[in-house]
């Protein structure tokens, strides 16, 4: 992974993030403040300012500017989240010279460690987590049986619709739903959303190679 790779995913990204914009935002406002759509495409806007600055930079130093970047951009719940998840991958990969596809898994799970401690939260409390969590496994599973590319992106895509799906009977116990107890239950969460829509556009870009 170079950063004209992580420029691409960002924009697959934006683009993704915008083309679901009814779907984000509808779901943060029955069940949280109806602010996530405008967070997540804010921090989508300050990524593709950055492009050419982060042009400059290898993968690890890269990613840690774009956590930076979100911690002063994207506000609310999420954007510290987002934040810490991209520095701690930077961070991650920092004790690699070369990139394969296991430093990256591990560092997508290092990411997703540091929401965890960030958010003191797990998988099972209604957040984008659900998505996150079992994702991180998968990837982590599925690079250390030497599985290809394509098979990865193709089952991190599933995991990801997945965990969404899970979040719909759950409790809330994180973030703002939670003090909405049982009227929470049937709704998705909007972070596992924007995170399933994050997950699937990386993982189209792998599968159209
Ligand atoms: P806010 O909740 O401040 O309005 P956003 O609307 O941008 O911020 O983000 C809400 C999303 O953040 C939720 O849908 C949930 O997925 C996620 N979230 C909130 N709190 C936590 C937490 N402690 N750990 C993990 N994710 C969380
Ligand atoms: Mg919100």
């Amino acid at each position: 992974m170079d950063t004209n790779s992580i420029n691409c995913c960002a924009s697959a990204i934006r683009e993704a993030i915008v083309a679901h914009e009814a779907d984000i935002e509808c779901l943060d406002r029955e069940i949280g403040d109806g602010d996530h759509y405008i967070n997540m495409k804010r921090g989508c806007e300050a990524i593709a300012g950055l492009a050419n600055e982060l042009n400059g930079l290898d993968a690890p130093d890269a990613l840690n500017k774009i956590g930076m970047k979100l911690l002063s951009t994207i506000g609310g719940a999420s954007g510290p989240l987002f934040a810490s998840f991209f520095m701690a991958m930077g961070k991650s990969l920092k004790t690699s010279e070369t990139i394969s596809i296991n430093h990256l898994a591990a560092a997508f799970d290092a990411g997703v460690q540091a929401i965890m401690q960030r958010g003191k939260a797990q998988a099972g409390e209604k957040t984008m987590l659900d998505v996150l969590v079992p994702v991180a496994q998968t990837f982590k599973h599925m690079a250390e049986q030497g599985h290809t590319r394509p098979e990865i992106a193709a089952a991190l895509k599933k995991t990801a619709s997945e965990g969404l799906e899970s979040t719909r009977n759950m409790l809330a116990t994180k973030g703002r739903a939670a003090g909405l107890g049982e009227r929470a239950i049937g709704h998705l969460d909007a972070g596992a959303k924007s995170c399933q829509v994050m997950i699937h556009a990386v993982c189209d870009l792998v599968l159209a190679g």
